[in-house]
């Protein structure tokens, strides 16, 4: 999308970066010249995905195995890349999430805390662990993860959009605290995006959509990670503490 040097020289750090929405944005960040500090739970996974990003791009990785969830992961996450980077880290992805569908009626107390824990506990995490390594990088970007579901709600998805609504106002809260030390963090509220969850469910894959085609409800990760790579990237100065979403419109009869 812009000059493959964009972020060169810049160290990255993506959750759930095994695959989906973070392998697509942790390969976009990576085209564009960026460092990768990769983090997830299956660090095997991890590790392949590292190895193909330095193929392909020409970039140093990291693979850091880490459950979101966990304060004592996360800050060995921030200290791993803080000195992979230098002691900076100019970009965070806070992408890991999960869901699943359940009635609040049938929902577990266990089924709500662990949704909202790897959702909204692991965003907050992520920003609170990486408070000083983005502060030193005087250029901080951080970007988090909605969904639609957390503008609109979703039946068998309460703790998921609960949690999602919660990462909207933990962002703008967060980038009002941290715009003096010019770290700029914004939210992106995706549509359904083809990962293979999506695949699972609905049987389309990103291979199947193409990006020429406006009528179309489903969007690939790609599309995703463009929208990150903008608002990471210098275009985007102006612009912090926001919620962009990216979503089609459903199909009508005319
Ligand atoms: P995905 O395909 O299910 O991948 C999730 C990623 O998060 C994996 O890398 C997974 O790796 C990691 N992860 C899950 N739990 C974790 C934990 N406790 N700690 C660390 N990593 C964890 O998800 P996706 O569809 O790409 O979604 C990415 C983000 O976009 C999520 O926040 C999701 O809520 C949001 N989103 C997705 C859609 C969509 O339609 N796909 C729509 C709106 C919003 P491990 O299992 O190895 O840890």
């Amino acid at each position: 999308m812009f000059q493959t040097d964009l972020f060169a020289g810049e160290t990255a750090v993506v959750t759930g970066a095994s695959r989906g929405i973070g392998r697509a944005i942790a390969e976009a960040l990576a085209r564009h010249g960026a460092d990768v500090v990769l983090a997830a739970r299956s660090v095997d996974v991890l590790q392949e995905v590292a190895a193909d990003l330095e193929a392909a791009h020409d970039v140093r990785t990291l693979a850091v195995p880490t459950d979101v969830r966990s304060a004592d992961d996360v800050t060995t996450l921030a200290e791993e890349a803080s000195a992979f980077g230098d002691g900076a880290v100019e970009i965070v992805i806070a992408n890991a999430g999960a869901n699943f569908h359940v009635l609040v009626a049938e929902m577990s107390p266990n089924a709500w805390q662990t949704i909202v824990n790897i959702n909204l506990t692991g965003t907050f995490l992520c920003l609170w662990a990486f408070d000083d390594a983005l502060s030193d990088a005087r250029n901080g970007r951080v970007i988090t993860l909605s969904s639609i579901y957390g503008r609109d709600g979703h039946p068998e998805s309460a703790h998921y959009a609960a949690a999602k609504a919660g990462i909207e106002t933990l962002t703008r809260t967060t980038a009002m605290e941290w715009a003096d030390r010019n770290v700029r963090v914004n939210c992106i509220r995706p549509g359904i995006v083809a990962t293979p969850g999506v695949e699972d469910n609905r049987g389309i894959s990103a291979d199947d959509i193409d990006r020429s085609v406006v009528d179309r409800e489903i969007g690939d990760p790609e599309e995703i990670a463009d929208l990150a790579v903008f608002l990471v990237s210098p275009a985007a100065s102006y612009i912090t503490g926001q919620t962009y979403t990216a979503e089609g419109v459903p199909k009508v009869a005319h």
